[in-house]
């Protein structure tokens, strides 16, 4: 997992696409109404960047109309279905050991953030939120 969320991506609230959606609820923004609002968002925030097909324009949040900048980060193809995966979204799911767990588990306890136990452990982001919200 490559892709990089801010570390207080929560203190943002999201901002909804207010257009028209695509089929996947992704805003519909860009020339010709082809593109999406996300990505389009991510495109302007960073105008020297040159985002191949392959780089996708990942949520922190799992909403797809939300374009706010801050729940944004770039990730590749690989990413983007391991990311679905570990929503539980993919054909696959992704289970960690009792002992990855329960190291999750306590780094949150520990007062750890969400991204903090993410880099501490190696797992993606969703995969920590995943676990974090199957306990609650
Ligand atoms: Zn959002």
């Amino acid at each position: 997992m490559i892709v990089e969320f801010r570390d207080d991506w929560q203190n943002f609230p999201c901002k909804e696409w207010q257009g028209s959606r695509t089929v996947f609820g992704y805003g519909r923004a860009g020339a010709r109404g082809k593109g999406h609002a996300h990505r389009e968002a991510w495109k302007e925030a960073h105008p020297d960047f040159m985002l191949s097909p392959k780089e996708f324009v990942m949520h922190a949040c799992d909403n797809p109309p939300c374009y706010r900048i801050e729940h944004l980060g770039l990730g590749t193809a690989a990413d983007n279905m391991a990311d679905k995966e570990a929503k539980g979204r993919g054909n696959r799911k992704l289970r960690l050991s009792k002992d990855q767990i329960a190291q999750i588990y306590e780094l949150a306890d520990s007062g750890k953030s969400r991204n903090a136990i993410r880099k501490a452990t190696g797992h993606g982001y969703s995969t920590v939120t995943r676990y974090l919200n199957e306990r609650e």
